[in-house]
């Protein structure tokens, strides 16, 4: 099928949803993605930070390979090795001590909120918890998760929401004080901000609510699905603070491409929360996903990816703080790592991705008018620089 047949048997027969930028994908290799008619794209999109190892890295295919014809599925009824191989190395890499595999982030999420529910209702048997979420925040689109998701625009024709959220201002902790009280079970954020315009907590901020959370016997819930696995420069982005999460939600980089995500509990919700019979999932961990997870944390360790963003970043930071100076249409920068916004001023952030698309290089959008570069992990300062020249173009 040429471009032209799959747009039109996709727009045919796929729910619309999304509209899609007029390009089929078709494969991919690193660095870089090609279309149906074999037009080469750099990926700074990287299927929205998901394929932190690029596409196709031989070491993973061949292990994904390998797994299909081993064994894909058992259900959570019985044991199998590749569960018990992943969920020891995503715990000891996020320093959590329980993992529950789901296959989405949006799944992750749900779990985060059944925990913290149940944790609270193990200490009083009322039903009139409540969780603190924040403007501007992205957790997923399923009702749970879209109940916590600060976004008027992605909430209002699905009212009524799950009960019990109130939300607070990001960066604000003043804010956060104010909506607490003695039925606040939780507070749920992003470690940095990601679909709302790529906003890193302040220190003080994510520190202040850890005390606040402390004080008040309430679980601190960190979302870095999007930001976590290396993006940041460090594991995962709540490592640099100083502060654990009591649960934390991964998914996205984790399985490179493979639908999987997980919550992660410390041993002092776990021992308190969520017991057989209380959760449930039939695809959830299952040995390919697993095989995937596992292979992508070998992969990290062996390839030191998160050493690389480290080392890396500065360069990125260095090179998009000169465009911010030199083009007129970039505003400001924000980020951590290889998870960096630009912020567009004076034209429609849309004509900037479509206008960088014909110059085959794929960037999104994040909030209103921010450009996201969030990469494969693997990116070089070669890749960075081809990524300027366009940018100068647009
Ligand atoms: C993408 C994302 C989600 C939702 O993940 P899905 O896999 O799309 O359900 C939740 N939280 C954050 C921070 C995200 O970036």
């Amino acid at each position: 099928m040429n471009t032209q047949q799959i747009r039109q048997k996709t727009e045919q027969y796929v729910l619309h949803t999304y509209n899609r930028f007029p390009v089929a994908f078709t494969r991919g290799k690193g660095m870089y993605l090609y279309d149906a008619e074999g037009n080469e794209y750099l990926d700074f999109a990287a299927g929205i930070a998901v394929h932190a190892l690029g596409h196709a890295h031989p070491v993973f295919t061949n292990a994904i390979q390998e797994q299909a014809g081993l064994l894909i599925h058992t259900s959570n009824l019985y044991y199998h090795d590749r569960l018990a191989e992943a969920s020891e190395k995503l715990a000891k890499a996020a320093g959590m001590d329980k993992v529950f595999f789901t296959n989405s982030g949006t799944e992750a999420i749900e779990g985060a909120i059944k925990a913290a529910r149940k944790y609270a209702w193990l200490k009083d048997h009322k039903n009139d918890h409540e969780i603190i979420a924040m403007h501007n925040s992205f957790h997923g689109r399923s009702l749970g998760a879209l109940s916590v998701t600060g976004n008027e625009h992605y909430q209002e024709p699905f009212r009524p929401l799950i009960g019990g959220i109130r939300f607070a201002s990001f960066n604000d902790l003043e804010s956060v004080q104010e909506q607490v009280n003695e039925k606040t079970c939780a507070i749920i954020l992003e470690t940095i901000q990601g679909e709302g315009g790529i906003y890193p907590a302040e220190p003080a901020f994510l520190q202040g609510i850890r005390q606040l959370c402390d004080e008040n016997d309430i679980l601190l819930i960190l979302d870095e699905i999007q930001c976590g696995m290396g993006r940041s420069g460090h594991m995962f982005a709540f490592q640099e603070y100083g502060v654990e999460p009591d649960i934390l939600t991964v998914a996205k980089a984790i399985g490179c491409g493979i639908p999987v995500g997980a919550f992660l509990l410390n041993e002092k919700t776990a021992a308190q929360s969520l017991v057989p019979g209380d959760h449930g999932t039939t695809y959830g961990g299952n040995p390919l996903a697993c095989r995937a997870v596992s292979t992508v944390l070998d992969i990290f360790e062996k390839e030191k990816i998160v050493e690389h963003v480290a080392q890396t970043a500065p360069y990125l930071e260095k090179k998009l703080d000169a465009l911010v100076r030199e083009l007129p249409w970039l505003g400001a920068r924000r980020g951590k790592g290889f998870m960096q916004g630009l912020v567009v001023t004076g034209r429609p952030v849309g004509e900037v991705v479509q206008a960088a698309l014909g110059k085959g290089l794929l960037i999104i959008s994040a909030g209103s008018d921010v450009l996201r570069l969030v990469p494969p992990l693997i990116i070089t300062e070669k890749e960075i620089d081809r990524l300027c020249d366009i940018l100068r173009t647009l």
